[in-house]
């Protein structure tokens, strides 16, 4: 399966492929300070392949915060937040934006809540280098 993203005004679009295709696409709504504000709701496959296609990277603001390991890609142009990428022993790790895809059924969805306040860092660093997208390339 080959799903399709991008902020509102298209300046930041991904292409992620998810073989073989997904009965479920897991939907996490982060209970993070910053994801609360914004209704981040995030998903990833270990196993895909993640493309992601700035047109002005003058106009993609990254914002970090707590940690600091995980920089949030955010469109300064219309305000969308379609990608989170974390940097793990020098390999670019990332999530997306379950708001951002394009023409996805909603039934595929599998909405929960994520609360990882208070996770050790080396605890939230291991998961997400199980759980989130490991092939990462920016174009
Ligand atoms: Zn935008």
């Amino acid at each position: 399966m080959l799903m399709r993203g991008k902020c509102h005004c298209g300046n930041i679009a991904f292409s992620l492929t998810w073989e073989p295709d997904p009965a479920q696409i897991p939907a996490r709504a982060c209970g993070c300070s910053f994801c609360t504000k914004h209704g981040g709701v995030w998903t990833s496959n270990p196993k895909g392949a993640l493309e992601v296609t700035i047109q002005d990277p003058s106009l993609v603001s990254r914002y970090t915060f707590g940690t600091r390991t995980a920089d949030f890609h955010i469109c300064s142009r219309c305000g969308i937040v379609p990608l989170v990428t974390s940097t793990i022993d020098g390999r670019v790790y990332a999530v997306v934006s379950v708001n951002a895809l394009e023409s996805i059924d909603k039934k595929m969805l599998n909405r929960a809540a994520a609360d990882f306040e208070g996770e050790a860092t080396a605890d939230r660093l291991a998961r997400r280098k199980r759980n989130w997208i490991a092939d990462v390339s920016f174009r």
